[in-house]
């Protein structure tokens, strides 16, 4: 389908229905101007409203049990006996990363996501298997979602010999970005881990997406180590955090200065806004001090939890929830997460809802933005590039092998 005229439906933003005429997969005209554009089809969509396509930013798609029988969790509370359990887990199941993330992006697909930054393994174990997997799977659905890569090592970096030399390998084959994790309370020597993966990014002109679950003034710690570096090596705007549960737990008198630093330095910070026992950044805080927020589902259904569905939707529904936001703006600055925030991180080119962005799009029974976050409602349509990519909450693609 190469012309689409949607009609009647609001965009975020705009409270007067408007027209959206698109053509060679991306907006050509608005209003009037949509109106006189010739269209092969026509979208009544009166009474809805029309997102940029959601953007999850933290996924971690090759390690997902979706689609497989339910899985008691069983994993101890520590990161270490989660990663272990993990690990012995998955060698018992023997799935295939290619078919689990497939049947879990087509289902991101339907509700809404067209852009997806996942973490992959990589370590001794697996070394680039996942990798080589998920870049069959990237391939397989290029037409329905932009997909970017993390290579992610998982198990630490300095407590597994060889894990640098896998990352700078799976930046050669061509990963976007390569990860850290806990670089103190995991490796336990973080200016060896965080000197060897910025190393790489700077040597290899790749972007950093890095793990913190470290608590407290720890956590604090590791954040400054990695402004230190992100500041020698020049990498402003290339590097992101992803959880620093510390920022939700330190004094204004140790965190403004920190958020001083990651705005200045233009460092992400990822929440998906755990709640519950865990401390997580205070969104509006960080918004405000000028601090690049994005969200994202983090692992769906896997080892580490059974929880999260991989609904961006209902992800910036909980970021507002779990950070008692009532008011729209704080709404749409969850909203703002789940699309502006992750599409600037992936620097998703051409995003937006304005005449000459792609039509990467998403329509929802909602009158504003605020509502559709409070109600996180079925997706009527999802588009990619003009495409229709999936209806009422199904994809229109093949089903994973
Ligand atoms: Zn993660």
């Amino acid at each position: 389908m190469n012309e689409l005229r949607i009609e009647g439906a609001r965009r975020w933003g705009d409270p007067a229905p408007t027209a959206l005429a698109i053509r060679g997969g991306r907006i050509v005209a608005l209003g009037a101007d949509a109106d006189a554009q010739p269209a092969s089809a026509t979208i009544d969509a009166r009474g809805q409203l029309v997102l940029p396509g959601l953007v999850d930013g933290h996924a971690h798609l090759d390690k997902t049990l979706w689609g497989e029988r339910w899985h008691p969790h069983q994993a101890g509370p520590t990161i270490a006996e989660r990663i272990d359990n993990e690990r012995r887990v998955l060698r018992g199941l023997k799935l295939s990363a290619a078919r689990q993330s497939a049947r879990l992006l087509r289902h991101m697909v339907a509700r809404g996501t067209t852009h997806v930054r996942t973490h992959v393994d990589v370590g001794p174990e697996m070394r680039l298997a996942h990798l080589h997997d998920l870049m069959h799977t990237r391939a397989a659905c290029a037409g329905a979602v932009d997909m970017q890569i993390v290579a992610f090592p998982q198990g630490g970096v300095v407590r597994q010999p060889g894990t640098l030399d896998l990352l700078d390998a799976a930046v050669r084959e061509g990963t976007d970005a390569i990860g850290g994790i806990d670089p103190s309370a995991l490796d336990g020597d973080a200016a060896g881990q965080l000197d060897g993966i910025f190393a790489i990014a700077s040597r290899r002109d790749c972007e950093l997406d890095l793990h913190l679950h470290e608590r407290g003034e720890q956590g604090a710690r590791s954040i400054g180590m990695i402004c230190d570096r992100t500041q020698a090596l020049g990498l402003n705007g290339r590097v992101a955090i992803g959880h620093a549960f510390c920022l939700g737990e330190l004094p204004p008198a140790a965190l403004d200065p920190l958020l001083e630093r990651l705005a200045m330095l233009d460092i992400a910070v990822m929440t998906h806004a755990p709640g519950g026992y865990m401390p997580f950044p205070p969104v509006r805080r960080l918004a405000e001090a000028g601090v690049h927020l994005f969200t994202g589902s983090d692992g769906v259904r896997d080892t580490w939890t059974p929880m999260n569905t991989g609904d961006l939707l209902e992800r910036a529904y909980l970021v507002a929830y779990n950070s008692g936001f009532r008011d729209d703006a704080g709404l749409e600055l969850a909203l703002g997460m789940a699309t502006w925030g992750g599409a600037r991180v992936m620097r998703a080119p051409d995003y937006g809802l304005d005449v000459g962005c792609c039509a990467d799009l998403v329509l929802v029974e909602a009158e504003c933005a605020a509502e559709a976050v409070a109600a996180h409602p079925p997706r009527r349509l999802v588009l990619k590039r003009g495409r229709i990519v999936a209806r009422d909450g199904v994809a229109l693609l093949p089903a994973a092998a």
